[in-house]
C-alpha cells in the first residue's frame, strides 16, 4: 500500500469524526440495531393515541426514513473504510484494483472506487 502512514492516521482521524457525527444524527431519528455494522431502524414515535397525533407520526416517519438510509449508508462507508484500513486494503479501488488517488481520499476518505469507477 502506498499511503503514508501519517496521512493514514489523518485519514483515520477525519473517518472517526464524520463516524462521530453520524452515530450522533442517527441516535435523533433512528435506534441501533446493530452498532458494530452501522444498521440503524428509524424510530417511530409514539406521540399520542387520537387520530390527528397518529398522522403527524406517520408523516414524521416518512420523512425520518430517506434521511436514515442516507446517513446509515454513509455510516457503512465509513464503517467498511476504517476495516479497510485495519486489513490493509484502503485506498484501493473495489472495481478496478487500482489506487485511489490520495486528493480523492481526502476529499472522501470513505471511497471504495477510483475516479475512473465512480
Ligand atoms: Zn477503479
Amino acid at each position: 500500500m502506498a499511503i503514508d502512514q501519517k496521512i493514514l492516521e489523518e485519514l483515520k482521524a477525519a473517518l472517526l469524526k464524520e463516524k462521530e457525527e453520524l452515530e450522533k444524527n442517527l441516535a435523533r431519528i433512528a435506534r441501533p440495531v446493530d452498532k458494530q455494522d452501522g444498521d440503524y431502524e428509524t424510530s417511530f414515535e409514539d406521540i399520542g393515541t387520537d387520530r390527528e397525533d397518529n398522522a403527524s407520526e406517520v408523516e414524521q416517519y416518512s420523512d425520518n426514513l430517506p434521511v436514515e438510509f442516507a446517513l446509515e449508508k454513509k455510516l457503512k462507508d465509513i464503517i467498511s473504510a476504517l476495516e479497510r484500513m485495519e486489513n490493509g486494503t484502503y485506498g484501493i479501488c473495489e472495481n478496478c484494483n487500482t489506487e485511489i488517488s490520495l486528493e480523492r481520499l481526502r476529499a472522501n476518505p470513505s471511497a471504495k472506487t477510483c475516479i475512473k469507477c465512480n
